[in-house]
């Protein structure tokens, strides 16, 4: 009971020092993704953008590459060394890796500017994750070494970091695409109106492109190649005149050698086009639940698409078809998150409203 007390003294005391004097603490944004983890410095903007990867050496569980480093790995470890996404569908599923990962990524953002007190850390989690997954991050954000951790859901730090009106009583639509998952969101009056997470995003393609060529060619690609394969010659339409072909070798499913075959841009619209379909599905349902007012403003206003899946070509001229409204692919839409907690971390007072409010913080209130 005393305890407690000292440390809630101790705790205004802190508070009091940093609202006295900012600079003894340093602000950071996260955008946790299942693909890619970008961290922003208040002052300095986004200071790291690397993949969620974590390589493990397996004898000594200590961790061997964080990042660029371990994404190169992916695949072509030997025995003792296993490279892990921590994330999965854009939660955690490997809590200490996780924790390992933001508290190496949160040392790097603060090399050369570390500050006296632990960082005040806004993170990203998808919309519609449980309370459950919520603190899971909110746990490996603070243990990582943070000293305030606050939640954002990505949609509305994404809709924020592409500047749209989150504050006014109007309705924007953003769509976030990215590695494990997607979002859906529509939001107006600081908040969410309506949102769906599915489980189809870019990684999905992905593996669509690896079922595809084992079914269709009989070989067996790693998901490095079908990335690139996306990346390089994917569309979602076909490109006027256009037959864009690359030789991909992989390992022959009879013989087990290795064997190059010719794919083309059309084999990779054809592996993709259930994923993309529902995608599109999946905005078509948040559009229909929407009510009349904010429908009437996306549909003035258009739909905003961000998140790294984004970037398939065709994708906007696809959607602005099947849904009837226009279509923005937002600059640098792999940012969109980063940036959007970064905003919201310069204005912390003014963006209080968009941040999840944490059940600990409110049963202290009391
Ligand atoms: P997350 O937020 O889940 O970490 P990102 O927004 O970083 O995801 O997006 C990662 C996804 O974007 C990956 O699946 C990657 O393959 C895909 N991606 C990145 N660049 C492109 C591109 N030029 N064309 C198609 N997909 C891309
Ligand atoms: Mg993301």
């Amino acid at each position: 009971m005393v305890f407690k007390k000292i440390q809630k003294k101790f705790k205004k005391l802190r508070q009091q020092l940093i609202d006295w004097q900012p600079s003894l603490s340093n602000d950071i944004g996260i955008d946790l993704g299942t693909a890619n983890t970008l961290v922003y410095l208040r002052g300095k903007g986004i200071v790291i953008n690397e993949p969620s990867v974590v390589a493990i050496n397996q004898k000594t569980g200590n961790v061997v590459a964080i990042g660029h480093e371990a994404k190169r790995m992916l695949g072509r470890t030997p025995q003792h060394i296993i490279s892990v996404k921590p994330l999965v569908d854009g939660v955690i599923s490997d809590f200490e890796v996780t924790e390992e990962m933001i508290a190496h990524l949160i040392n790097k953002a603060q090399e050369g500017s570390r500050k006296f007190l632990g960082p005040r850390v806004v993170v990203g989690v998808p919309s519609g994750i449980t309370n459950v997954e919520i603190r899971a991050v909110r746990d490996a954000v603070r243990s990582a070494g943070a000293r305030e951790v606050h939640i954002v859901e990505e949609p509305m730090a994404a809709a924020i970091g592409i500047k749209l009106p989150v504050r006014d009583p109007v309705g924007s639509m953003v769509v976030d695409i990215g590695g494990g998952t997607s979002d859906v969101a529509i939001v107006s009056l600081n908040g969410i109106v309506q949102s769906q997470n599915l489980r189809v995003a870019g990684d999905s393609f992905n593996q669509n492109i690896i079922s595809y060529i084992r079914d269709e060619f009989k070989i067996l690609i790693g998901e490095r190649t079908a990335e690139e394969l996306k990346i390089e010659i994917g569309n979602v339409i076909p490109e006027k005149g256009k037959v864009v072909e690359v030789p991909v070798r992989g390992r022959d499913l009879v013989s087990g050698l290795p064997r190059e075959v010719i794919i083309t841009d059309t084999d990779i619209r054809e592996a993709i086009a259930s994923s993309v379909d529902s995608l599109i599905e999946t905005i078509k349902r948040v559009l229909e639940s929407t009510p009349p007012e904010i429908l009437s403003d996306v549909m003035v206003r258009g739909l905003y698409v961000v998140g790294g899946g984004s970037q398939i070509r065709g994708l906007p001229e696809v959607l602005k078809e099947c849904l009837k409204l226009p279509v923005y692919i937002a600059d640098d839409p792999l940012t969109a998150v980063a940036r959007g907690t970064g905003i919201i971390l310069e204005n912390m007072e003014q963006y209080q409203d968009v941040l999840i409010v944490n059940e600990d913080e409110l049963s202290q209130k009391k």
